[in-house]
């Protein structure tokens, strides 16, 4: 309570200056009265030595008996009367014998009155001891030379011992009131300092209550922001006008391999890009956002990052403190528009052969003489034959892009017989196993089902018996096995066919990729068979794999959740 503390010792310090301009105040009264006091006294002497003085005979300072006579008619008054005779010889005295008394010369009143006329003193009395004023006057003859002095004297306490003998209940009643009059302050400024004190700690109180509300609030706000930040998926940095970091979250401290806190680091020692570095300091200089694409290796894995900088200033600043920047990954996006940019240029490829070829045959049926009908039939067939590639392309076009948007309207899932799903596909692809002379075998359970897209589930199987009819020999066989194992549907496609080497075997499963594209040409395939089967197992939740050697079949097995 250093507040309070000033109060109580303000009251005290004013008590004290108030008793000492008092005392000044008094002391200087009484000094004045004390002045006065011994000249009102001294003048009346004077006068009274003057009355006296007027009528002296001259034989009283010759004659003993004579003063004596001369005094007597004095008696009434309590003035000490002495007669000086112009030696300085006491003749007489009314206080003390004079005969016993030493000689007076040396009195500065008598010294005073035998040089002037008139003197006045006042000491303490050599003969009686006591505090007197004295008042001489000098007494001449008829020639005016003077014969003697007479003397008053009086006893006069001095002023202060008068005032205290006179005053003594006035003082102590004074000093009890400013006694009193101190307490009064005293306790007046204690309720005072105890009331405010009281006011005082209550403000206080809700003050710091208050103000601890807002730290807690500000912390609070501070941690918001730090989640906020924390859990950001892009990188956030701020930077002073020094580049150097003033905070840095976490994902962007990973994307830079930075594990402790950044916080005022140099920007080009955390990041070690001077393209960064210069897109920064870039902003500051213009005051203007600035925008670019980074590429970063974080792990031995390329990551593309769309870097937007701007200035960091308050609404009422003039100048950027800093720049803020924020790193977005763009990596997925980048990939898909290189698939997307991949997948253009492969469709146009595709289309390009069959094109080409339907171009030409029809330019040479157009060209011949038509006589030939053997040879316009065989153009006419080529004809047909690419027409087929190509609406086995667009067709299968149509099912991957639909199997890949994600927002595709689909029917719900449906309990399906899986006997009936694999005698569908088989059904459908008769007529090409039939030709090669190819055998289909099927061994399913008869109940068995499970919820399915069906028609998807058809389309899958077609691809791969399509597949295996496409790469196997006449007079081979297709076991198609289906099963439930460990909570799984099974599903096998089994060929004895030309097989895949195993340098092939991780592509396989990517749009256009073909192992022998002469071969997959000349079958009718597309490169997309497998793509949409990998695709149909993902949309289940499940997965596709294929096993395989070149020259000793493949199998292809779809593994699917019960
Ligand atoms: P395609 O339309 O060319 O058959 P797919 O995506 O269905 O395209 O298959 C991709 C490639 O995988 C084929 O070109 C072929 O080289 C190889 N392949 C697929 N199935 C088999 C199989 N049963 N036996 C041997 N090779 C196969």
């Amino acid at each position: 309570m250093v507040s309070v503390s000033i109060l109580k010792k303000s009251f005290a310090v004013v008590t004290v200056a108030v008793l000492i301009v008092s005392a000044y105040f008094i002391i200087g009264i009484l000094i004045f009265a004390g002045a006065q006091y011994d000249d009102i006294n001294t003048r009346n002497l004077e006068e009274a030595v003057k009355i006296c003085g007027t009528d002296v005979p001259p034989s009283v300072f010759t004659d003993r008996s004579a003063a004596a006579a001369w005094v007597s008619g004095f008696a009434e008054t309590s003035y000490r009367i002495t007669l000086i005779n112009r030696g300085g010889q006491v003749i007489f005295d009314t206080a003390a014998d004079s005969a016993s008394m030493e000689d007076h010369l040396d009195r500065a009143e008598f010294q005073a009155a035998i040089t002037r006329g008139l003197g006045t003193a006042r000491r303490k009395s050599a003969t009686l001891g006591q505090n007197y004023i004295y008042a001489a006057m000098a007494i001449n003859d008829s020639g005016n030379n003077s014969i003697g002095v007479i003397r008053l004297s009086l006893l006069v306490p001095s002023f202060f011992s008068r005032l205290l003998s006179t005053t003594v209940p006035f003082l102590i009643g004074g000093f009890l009131i400013i006694l009193g009059a101190c307490l009064g302050l005293y306790r007046f400024s204690r309720r005072l300092s105890i009331s405010t004190e009281a006011k005082l700690d209550a403000a206080l109180k809700e003050k710091t209550h208050e103000l601890k509300a807002k730290i807690e609030e500000a912390k609070e706000e501070g941690r918001r922001r730090e989640v906020i930040l924390n859990s950001m998926f892009d990188g956030v940095i701020a930077l002073d006008r020094d580049m150097n970091i003033i905070l840095a979250n976490p994902r962007i401290r990973s994307v830079f391999g930075v594990e402790r806190d950044a916080r005022g680091m140099f920007f080009l020692e955390f990041s070690h890009s001077t393209e960064l570095e210069e897109a920064a300091q870039k902003v500051l200089s213009t005051g203007l956002p600035f925008e670019l694409t980074f590429k970063r290796y974080v792990s031995g894995i390329e990551q593309h990052f769309q870097v937007f900088a701007a200035p960091l200033k308050a609404s009422s600043q003039r100048e950027a403190q800093g720049v803020v920047i924020v790193m977005s990954d763009i990596s997925r996006l980048v990939k898909l528009e290189l698939i997307r940019k991949d997948f253009a240029a492969n469709v146009s490829h595709e289309l390009r052969t069959p094109i080409q070829i339907i171009k030409g045959f029809a330019e040479n049926i157009l060209g011949s003489s038509l006589d030939n009908r053997e040879e316009t039939r065989h153009f006419a067939e080529i004809i047909a034959k690419n027409t087929q590639t190509m609406e086995n392309l667009t067709n299968d076009l149509m099912t991957l892009v639909s199997l890949e948007d994600e927002n595709h309207l689909r029917p719900d899932m449906e309990e399906s017989v899986l006997a009936h799903l694999i005698a569908e596909a088989e059904s459908m692809v008769e007529i090409a196993a039939r030709k090669k002379n190819i055998s289909i075998e099927i061994s399913c359970p008869p109940d068995l089902s499970a919820k399915l897209y069906g028609s998807l589930i058809i389309q899958a199987l077609v691809n791969l018996l399509d597949n295996g009819i496409k790469y196997s020999g006449s007079g081979s066989r297709i076991r198609v096995n289906a099963c439930l194992k460990e909570e799984q549907l099974v599903i096998e496609v089994k060929d004895e066919g030309i097989g895949i080497p195993s340098e092939h075997m991780d592509r396989i499963f990517e749009r256009f990729y073909r192992v022998d594209k002469a071969r997959s040409r000349e079958e009718g395939g597309t490169g997309l068979g497998l793509a949409i089967v990998r695709h149909i197992a993902l949309l289940h939740n499940g997965t596709v794999e294929a096993e395989s050697h070149a020259g000793e079949g493949s199998v292809f097995r779809l593994r699917l959740p019960f």
